[in-house]
């Protein structure tokens, strides 16, 4: 028996790739498609279908595009 050539390959955890925010370059923690993270997020370079965002932009996408919820409404 051989060595056997261990490369394990982890779909969804990859080495992490750079924000694509420019002028960000953090490590990425979260993958959106890019037309999403288009949403929230200005100047993303189109390029690719996904956009990995560092949890700065990711939190900052998020509420951009944070749907605008009624609970102030309700007076609570
Ligand atoms: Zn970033």
């Amino acid at each position: 028996m051989s060595a056997a050539r261990i490369s394990p390959k982890r779909r969804g955890e990859e080495s992490p790739e750079p924000c694509l925010v420019p002028g960000c370059g953090a490590l990425s923690v979260r993958h959106l498609a890019l037309a999403e993270a288009q949403k929230g997020l200005s100047g993303l370079p189109k390029k690719g279908h996904r956009a990995p965002l560092c949890r700065d932009h990711y939190r900052e996408w998020k509420k951009a595009t944070k749907p605008a919820r009624a609970l102030d409404r309700l007076g609570w």
